[in-house]
């Protein structure tokens, strides 16, 4: 059960209207293991000069930089800097447990990073079609 249906179900078992008060029990050797597995990642960023670039996820020319957590209109798909060079790492942060290689599959069976998504795609305009 994930941390969200835990606080789901108490909030349910409370009943509206009832205070709770939250403990969160937090690792501090867990904390600082995931803080330098981050430290250690590799992020491809781009500033805007040169732009848009092409999302690393569906490839269309709609990122205006590179590594700076936009939102790619066409996939849906957050660029943290993630590419080919660890496409198959499941990142701590905005992508979930979704890695660059699953979310590419997605892409291409469901025209979405993740089904979640669908709603909020739309198709490249001409400018932005993949060039790879
Ligand atoms: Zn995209």
């Amino acid at each position: 059960m994930t941390l969200a249906e835990r606080l789901r179900r108490c909030f349910a078992l409370l009943g509206a209207g009832r205070r709770a008060v939250l403990v969160l029990h937090v690792d501090e050797a867990e904390l600082e293991a995931k803080r330098a597995a981050v430290a250690t990642l590799v992020n491809v960023q781009r500033d805007p000069e040169g732009g848009p670039f092409a999302c690393p996820c569906c490839a269309s020319l709609t990122l205006p930089t590179r590594g700076q957590y936009e939102l790619c209109p066409v996939c849906f798909r957050e660029d943290e800097g993630q590419d080919d060079h660890d496409a198959d790492l499941v990142r701590p942060g905005p992508n979930g447990s979704l890695s660059l290689t699953q979310a590419r599959a997605n892409y291409a069976a469901l025209g979405a990073c993740d089904r979640a998504s669908l709603h909020r795609v739309r198709s490249p305009t001409p400018q932005e079609r993949p060039t790879r």
